[in-house]
């Protein structure tokens, strides 16, 4: 598969049925590793802290989550196929689980949310296994790991703790985790559970669906301020080169 920089991010140039096989072509053959899913906001942070980048770039699969992404994919000339948002890819990848029976465990959001989510994914993907949930306000990382772990481990685990924290539970985790496949996915448990709507259909067709959430969540404005930053700076780079991070 082909990788398009962007910014300093080594994006993987994929579909979501494609990321999807691979992620289960991955899972399948037992190789330990970690998905993350990053948006202008995560390309933003990346580009300022070069341990985090490192990181990002050392994940087995690297998808454009966020329109932002793509625009600066046209504006620099490179190739990336189109969005493969971080909830969508979790759902197409538990359908696949599900047919074969693969093991799910749930770590992130608040107390209460993961377990609604199970709830829900259990009705929604028919012999998808839940492994086990635990929330994302834990004191020390080794509670997570142990949790993870006393619960017999799982193929995947969803890991939304939000940016950079999931990103870097994952890395530094991934070894004494019995897990083959981490997913960093932000929000996407409180989507599961039912706690935060996806925009409309409409929203995500037109690469809206930043502007329903900050419609939304007006408090996000100061993080979503990042998205023109980074929008100016891809714009600097096509106009005045310079190097890739
Ligand atoms: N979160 C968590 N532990 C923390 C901080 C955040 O579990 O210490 C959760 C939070 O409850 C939310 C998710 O991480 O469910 C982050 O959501 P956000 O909307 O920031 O992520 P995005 O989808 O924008 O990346």
């Amino acid at each position: 598969m082909s990788k398009a920089n962007i910014m300093g991010v080594n994006f993987d140039a994929v579909t979501l049925t494609q990321a999807a096989d691979q992620a289960m072509e991955q899972i399948r053959a037992g190789r330990k590793g970690y998905v993350v899913t990053p948006n202008p906001e995560i390309v933003y942070q990346a580009m300022e802290d070069p341990d985090f980048q490192d990181l990002v770039n050392h994940a087995s699969l690297v998808l454009a989550d966020g329109i932002g992404v793509i625009y600066a994919a046209k504006i620099l000339g490179k190739h990336l196929p189109g969005r493969v948002p971080g909830v969508d890819f979790a759902g197409l990848l538990m359908h696949r689980m599900a047919q074969e029976k693969m093991r799910l465990f749930l770590l992130g959001a608040k107390p209460g949310v993961a377990e609604m989510a199970a709830e829900n994914l259990k009705k929604k993907y028919p012999g998808l296994v839940i492994a086990g949930t635990k929330d994302g306000y834990f004191k020390n990382d080794s509670e997570a790991v142990a949790a993870v772990n006393a619960a017999g481990g799982a193929d995947v685990m969803f890991v939304c703790l939000g940016a950079p924290k999931q990103e870097r539970f994952m890395s530094k985790h991934q070894k004494e985790l019995n897990v083959t496949l981490c997913c960093g996915l932000g929000g996407s448990l409180d989507v599961f559970a039912g706690t935060v709507q996806r925009a409309p259909d409409i929203f995500i067709k037109l690469g809206l669906e930043w502007f329903y959430r900050l419609c939304k969540e007006p408090k996000r404005i100061g993080r979503m301020m990042k998205l023109p930053l980074f929008m100016l700076l891809v714009i600097r780079k096509k106009l005045f080169g310079g190097k890739e991070s």
